[in-house]
């Protein structure tokens, strides 16, 4: 056969926000196809009603828009195997649904909710399966005549796959291996159902990788269940030829490392599970995101390949083009992949601080505007290279660099007890001098008349730096003192040297 296109699909279900683990499918995917030069798809899986959630699917197109996850084919991007949102599929799958019924290989079912949970009161552990279904109410145990008047009465039905007991199903995995189930563990899931005129996700999902052409189906292992359904209705149907390759990735666990990851971990623990914030429409409830809490999109996305995949050779930061080149479901692990949240903030740190300045300082503007404050950005962009090394998240940059836009209107207490000594209101009036007649200003020039005069005058060097820097600063903290001065400017500089000779003396 002939190698096909790689074509990949992320085929969420619009029920709530996309959790985080969600988002590591779709990259995983989007990292394989792009690898390949294959496709990949956006299907949203919108069979279950009961289960919509309205906004989820907006939440979905947003989340890898902030990414930088691009599809090539799906909803908001069109394609010629569309329309790539279940509901509007509503018509292609009854086809499919007619052929299993004509061939036996499915069934009319219409064993009532309350019949249904009759049995399972009675038998424990009860399946609907080849052991079962001859004792219920279906097209296999009514006469034919009643089948018919059953379901041209539109009687409520659902139509169940017939599944044969007793057969040993593969599934090849190219994270797993070969997966071997006895087809006598699967129940016979339903695959249609007459109340809406819809198929179940079980025979939707299946029927549409087929006809999008699907070459692999990578997804979360909790689906690995499902896995022998798709093997047997691709035979079912003739296209066992055509079946995708499996890979079920490991689950997304705990930070401490056992059970899977959750929102309540991340309540717990303080940091988001999802990628932007989301409230719930029905519960009102509020989950917070990584676009909101400040991570840079970049970042995210090489946290998230990174748990749960490795490159192997021990690298960590990686642009997008490195991992499509690097990525392989081979070095993907089996068991769970531990959510190292720390490890999420360590990668924004060191995007946000290779960030360009420029770029930082554009990002910066909307915190200095909540804080009232308005600069230039060739300023912004200087004080932002300066104290970048010092926070994990824009909105820090405020705390570490408020200073250089308003001056100290008071002083910290403890600074002042222990920099602002009985002669520095003498030597910061000599310093104040000294800088006037400086010139230039610049940084390196600056330090050098100041240890130059400081020498001179056989004064204490740091005694004089420290309280500059309270002066300065208002506190104990901040870059280094001349990068300071450099930056507010001579006028700034002095100007607040004797605010505080006045203040503190
Ligand atoms: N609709 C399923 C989900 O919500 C798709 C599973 C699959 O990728 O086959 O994840």
């Amino acid at each position: 056969m002939a190698q096909r296109k790689v074509r990949v699909r992320f085929a969420p279900s619009p029920t709530g926000a996309l959790h985080i683990g969600g988002v590591r499918t779709a990259l995983y995917n989007y990292l394989f196809a792009k690898q390949r030069g294959g496709d990949f798809l956006l299907r949203i899986e919108d069979t279950d009603s009961q289960r919509f959630v309205p906004g989820a699917e907006e939440y979905i197109t947003e989340s890898f828009r902030w990414l930088g996850i691009a599809f090539d084919e799906g909803v908001g991007v069109g394609g010629d195997y569309g329309p790539y949102r279940q509901s509007e599929r509503k018509c292609i799958y009854r086809e499919y649904v007619d052929r299993l019924l004509n061939a036996g290989l499915a069934y009319y079912a219409f064993d009532t909710p309350e019949e249904l949970e009759d049995k399972r009161k009675e038998t424990a552990n009860f399946q609907y399966d080849a052991s079962t279904r001859m004792q219920m109410r279906n097209s296999l145990t009514l006469p034919a005549e009643e089948t018919k008047r059953l379901t041209a009465n539109g009687e409520k039905y659902v139509v169940r796959i017939k599944i044969e007991p007793g057969e040993a199903i593969h599934v090849q995995d190219l994270i797993r291996g070969e997966v071997v189930i006895n087809s006598s563990v699967l129940d016979d899931k339903v695959l249609f159902k007459a109340a809406d005129q819809l198929p179940t996700y079980h025979l939707a999902n299946i029927v549409d990788d087929h006809l999008m052409e699907i070459t692999h189906v990578i997804r979360g292992e909790e689906w690995l269940p499902s896995a022998p359904l798709h093997v047997l209705l691709y035979r079912y149907f003739g296209w066992t030829d055509a079946m995708p390759q499996f890979a079920h990735l490991p689950l997304l666990l705990k930070p401490e490392g056992s059970g899977k990851l959750s929102k309540r971990d991340g309540d717990r623990l303080g940091f988001p599970v999802f990628p932007l914030e989301w409230k719930d429409p029905n519960t009102g409830e509020q989950s917070s995101g990584y676009r909101e809490s400040g991570y840079l999109p970049e970042a995210v996305v090489n946290f998230l390949a990174l748990s749960g995949w490795n490159p192997g050779d021990g690298r960590e930061m990686m642009s997008t083009g490195e991992m499509i080149q690097l990525f392989n479901l081979e070095h993907c692990s089996k068991s769970g992949a531990r959510f190292d949240y720390e490890k999420g903030k360590w990668f924004n740190h060191q995007y946000l601080v290779k960030k360009d300045n420029k770029e930082l300082a554009l990002l910066f503007l909307p915190v200095l505007e909540e804080h009232q404050t308005e600069a230039a950005l060739d300023y912004v962009e200087k004080v932002v290279g300066l104290v970048k090394e010092r926070v994990t998240f824009v909105k820090e940059l405020w705390e570490q660099s408020s200073f250089f836009f308003i001056a100290p209107t008071g002083y910290d207490e403890k600074a002042v007890k222990k920099r602002w000594k009985g002669d520095s209101a003498a030597q910061l009036t000599e310093l104040a001098e000294v800088l006037r007649a400086q010139v230039p200003f610049d940084a390196h020039s600056t330090e050098e008349t100041v240890k130059a005069w400081i020498e001179s005058k056989g004064y204490h060097l740091g005694n004089i730096m420290n309280a500059a820097r309270l002066a300065l600063v208002g506190e104990s903290k901040g870059p280094h003192i001349f990068d300071i001065t450099e930056t507010i400017g001579k006028e700034e500089t002095i100007k607040r040297i004797q605010q505080a000779i006045t203040k503190l003396s």
